[in-house]
């Protein structure tokens, strides 16, 4: 057997990836798609690249050296059950088996259960960068077994992206579906990262008035500070980019619906079971969905005049907008990790949030400068209860929170919606309240369901008798 690693599935993510393996010192990749012309296609193509180009599952297994280590990149769902089945059919006890497809997490935990009872180890990984990432180092989270993570780990090392300080952008993240459910809140927060700054420039343009390459410009200049983030500069590009055909910046020309594969929709699903305030993940959400009902958006339009009012933005507008988006990014990122850490607590993985911050510093689409500043926030208390408890991020957020006020008001006063900007003021503003009207909903589901209540001037538990002469009597003694 010639080749130390394998790769099956050589769609865009695959091939890339075996060309990132290949590429590194000591190592042979054995490749493997179901339908070989794409095999032959990698081979032919990158003839520089030392692969083994197999034809059947047979032979890709024999291609392997022992224990083999093979990486599965194909579609999610049923495509990666049906490759599963292949690869444990000819693999044998203490061999490797990678997805590092886009799989949700509960599917990951049953097909580890499923191939743990063959002495086969599987490892589902997420894997974030697209398709420059998997080519040039990508943000790897890996799960699975510890034992597995240590043959695995310094492969993934090897062609995983590297953060500034030297880090490779991998840690073994948790046993079974725990790679696989960061990598799902990493997208998450990437919905709400880009739905910010998608309002941030909506604010820019029809508040502030001003062109796609002036806000392209002042992204830049955002790039240069606390902001400075591979979305901001992706942005900065879009913004600039102008249509061939028209002339118009392409943005104008693009329809305004947009798409999603699932990963946002999972990660406020899980937030909402796990009892997690995920506000401004499941507001992005939300926003895609409003921005597809094409149907509904014309009949509401005919009825309304919806173009911006004037409002008064006055002249530290720009700078508003970048405080804004930075205290709504710090909140989108808090409710992230809360959702990480409260799957960790349920699922029984012991997440360490301050190495997941490091990972995703390089390589993934989320990387920014800011992950550094939360991996610092989590050194200083590993504990911490919240991100914005951080003393760090809470005088941050408590300083630009004038600027946000405004930013808030002159959209609701303007009509230009910011449903993640508003969200997330109204997500601190709760968070940090001293007294929350909570207590009259709780009076409330006394009056009509008897779910009675606690009193905060002594314990107990408590219920009020509305319909008879509304005294109050103790349950729980
Ligand atoms: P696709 O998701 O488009 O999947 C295509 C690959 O799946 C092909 O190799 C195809 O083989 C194979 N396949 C489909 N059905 C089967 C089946 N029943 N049995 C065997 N093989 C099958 O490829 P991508 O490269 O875009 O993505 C691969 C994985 O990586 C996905 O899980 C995706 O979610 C994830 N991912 C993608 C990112 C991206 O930016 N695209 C980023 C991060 C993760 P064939 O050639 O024979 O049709």
């Amino acid at each position: 057997a010639a080749a130390n690693i394998g790769v099956v599935g050589l769609a865009v993510m695959g091939s890339n990836l075996a060309r990132n393996l290949a590429s590194r010192e000591g190592n042979t990749v054995a490749v493997f798609n179901r339908s070989p012309e794409r095999t032959r296609a990698l081979l032919s193509e990158h003839p520089e690249a030392e692969f083994v180009g197999t034809e059947t599952v047979q032979a890709f297994a024999d291609a392997l050296q022992r224990p083999r280590t093979a990486i599965i990149m194909v579609q999610a769902g049923a495509a990666t059950d049906a490759v599963i089945d292949q690869l444990t059919e000819v693999f044998e006890p203490g061999d490797i088996i990678v997805d590092g497809g886009n799989a949700l997490f509960t599917d990951t935990i049953r097909r580890e259960a499923a191939v743990r009872e063959t002495g086969i180890h599987f490892v589902g990984a997420g894997i974030s960068g697209g398709e420059e990432g998997a080519l040039n180092g990508p943000s790897i989270m890996p799960g699975g077994s510890a034992e597995s993570y240590e043959t695995l780990g310094p492969i993934l090392a090897s062609i995983a992206a590297r953060a500034d300080d030297g880090e490779p952008c991998v840690t073994h993240i948790g046993t079974d579906g725990a790679g696989h459910f960061v990598k799902m809140v990493h997208n998450g927060i990437e919905y709400a990262d880009m739905q910010l700054i998608a309002e941030s420039y909506d604010l820019l343009r029809h508040v502030g008035g001003y062109e796609p390459a002036q806000i392209a410009d002042i992204f830049t200049e955002w790039d240069s500070g606390e902001l400075e983030s591979y979305l901001i500069q992706i942005t900065a590009e879009v913004l600039r980019q102008v249509d061939a055909e028209t002339g118009k910046p392409l943005v104008d020309v693009i329809l305004d619906a947009a798409g999603m594969k699932g990963t946002g929709t999972w990660t406020v699903q899980q937030a909402l079971a796990l009892g997690v305030p995920a506000t401004g993940i499941a507001e992005a959400v939300f926003a895609r969905g409003v921005s597809g009902r094409a149907d509904q958006r014309a009949a509401v339009r005919a009825t309304i005049d919806a173009r911006p009012q004037p409002a008064d933005v006055g002249d530290t507008f720009v700078d508003d907008v970048r405080r804004a988006l930075y205290s709504s990014k710090v909140i989108a990122y808090a409710q992230g990790f809360d959702t990480i850490l409260a799957g960790g607590a349920e699922y029984g993985w012991a997440l360490d949030p301050g190495a997941i911050a490091k990972i995703w510093r390089e390589g993934c689409i989320i990387r920014a400068r800011f992950l550094n500043t939360i991996a610092e926030a989590y050194s200083r208390n590993r504990r911490l209860e919240s991100l914005i408890a951080d003393e760090f991020f809470a005088s941050a957020v408590a300083d630009g929170a004038p600027a946000w006020r405004r930013v808030v008001s002159v959209a609701a006063l303007s009509g230009v919606p910011a449903p993640a900007f508003s969200s997330s003021l109204s997500y601190y503003d709760s968070i940090g309240a001293e007294r929350l009207p909570a207590a009259l909903v709780q009076g409330q589901r006394d009056f009509f369901g008897a779910h009675t209540y606690r009193r905060n001037d002594r314990d107990g538990i408590f219920h009020t008798l509305w319909s008879g002469d509304r005294s109050e009597v103790r349950t729980d003694a």
